[in-house]
């Protein structure tokens, strides 16, 4: 089914019909002002071998380059800070890529960020499980990271193989207990499901040895396959079935049941934590400063995008320019849904904040009322919170909207460094 006119009248709806969605080449950021507050994200976009599900930007590992990219986040970072002004910065993510190829690179990096920028309270990095050496967990605690993302993806060796995981279920045991008792405030688990030949037992199986792991977080991503990886070509050549709805909701059901009797709390459409141990999460904050080629940045009335390429970025910031590719300016209706989006897929809705932003705008409520009727929310303390059926059902918006906006961005950055115009 093409979806493509249902997400048109969607987003004109809540959005407006004047609110244009492009992307601009854009070499310059210009935001409506800086906020108090903003978060870091560093992409680090190497790899030593490509998984074919992977939608991110990344390049094989070359020393040199790596050098040479070092050298320039740390001047992108001053540029930032200089045209900034004094800005206080809560949090760095360092995903990619695989940032632990650094090595001690890494940790020079996130100092020098620290310097940079000043704060830096939590810091947070994405590890493959084979990185997770005793000697590289020392090191990025002595940097000061305190949480820790593993990429276990899945404990099944059938699975590890269908997504083309650089490691065997074998080193999972030891990397997990390494990572949790390293010392870190906060570690959190990436897994995936549903996978194609994924059965439920399967899943219980992944389930019960996640949660007997001691992780503070699981996070379990449905398999997404973005046409223009090589799981997707797979899929159209060879006719992959993902599977069907049906199993993909008996997925969810299971996951969730799950996590409710192991009494783990729901923190996004995906993440369970344990109570009272906080939250982790890449994606849902509000102002955020990307560096690093193919990062992004959410900035007051105004969404940027770095140049996907290592090559390109680098040579920007040689030339004492910024390495922005594109920018795409953002409405006062588009800031409000994105923020509504993001709580959404946050499970919860704070109502006085909601009030608030939505004031003058009563389609959302209109909505959310409607949502509430059919059982998709509920409200308790203060909050609009998802149901089951709630978070499923943002789940798969998330695979039928949101996805393909990626997807069609992604795609064109990463054929073109400075594309003129991306419309979606
Ligand atoms: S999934 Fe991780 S390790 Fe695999 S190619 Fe993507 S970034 Fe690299």
């Amino acid at each position: 089914m093409d979806w493509d006119w249902f997400r048109w009248i969607v987003r004109r709806h809540f959005c407006g019909p004047h609110s244009r969605y492009e992307l601009l080449a854009c070499d310059h950021p210009a935001p409506a002002h800086w906020p108090q507050q903003l978060d870091l994200y560093l992409h680090v976009p190497f790899c030593r071998s490509f998984c074919p599900h992977c939608p991110y930007y990344k390049e094989p590992y070359d020393p040199h380059v790596a050098d040479r990219f070092v050298a320039a986040v740390r001047r992108e970072a001053k540029r930032w800070a200089n045209l900034a002004g004094p800005i206080r910065i809560g949090s760095l993510y360092v995903g990619g890529g695989t940032p632990t190829l650094l090595g001690e690179q890494l940790g020079e990096l996130i100092a020098a960020l620290r310097t940079t920028f000043g704060g830096l309270e939590q810091v947070a990095v994405e590890l493959l499980p084979t990185d997770a050496s005793e000697a590289q967990l020392d090191m990025l605690s002595r940097v000061g990271v305190n949480m820790i993302s593993l990429g276990v993806q899945s404990f099944d060796p059938a699975s590890l193989k269908l997504i083309g995981r650089p490691y065997r279920s074998e080193v999972l045991d030891g990397a997990i207990a390494r990572t949790v008792q390293g010392g870190f405030d906060f570690v959190n688990l990436d897994m995936m499901f549903v996978l194609p030949g994924q059965t439920l037992d399967d899943l219980q199986r992944d389930l019960d040895k996640a949660l007997a792991s001691g992780a503070d977080q699981l996070t379990f991503y449905p398999l997404f396959t973005f046409p223009y990886t090589a799981v997707g070509r797979l899929r159209r050549q060879r006719r992959l079935r993902m599977p069907p709805l049906r199993q993909r909701r008996a997925q969810y059901r299971l996951l969730h049941e799950t996590m409710r009797q192991a009494v783990m709390q729901r923190v996004s459409v995906w993440g369970f934590a344990r109570p009272g141990r906080g939250r982790y999460s890449s994606v849902t904050r509000q102002r955020y400063l990307g560096l690093g080629p193919g990062a992004a940045s959410c900035l007051p009335g105004q969404y940027l995008f770095n140049t996907f390429s290592v090559d390109h970025y680098c040579r920007r910031i040689e030339a004492d320019r910024f390495a922005t590719a594109l920018g795409m300016a953002m409405t006062d209706d588009m800031q409000r849904y994105y923020w509504l989006y993001w709580k959404l897929y946050e499970t919860r809705v704070p109502q006085a904040e909601l009030e608030q932003l939505f004031a003058e705008d009563r389609r959302a409520f209109r909505w959310l009322r409607r949502a509430r009727h059919v059982g998709l929310l509920q409200r308790q303390d203060g909050e609009l919170t998802l149901t089951e059926r709630g978070a499923f059902w943002v789940h798969w918006l998330q695979n039928k909207f949101v996805l393909q906006y990626i997807d069609t961005v992604w795609q064109r950055a990463m054929a073109e460094p400075f594309p003129a115009r991306i419309a979606f």
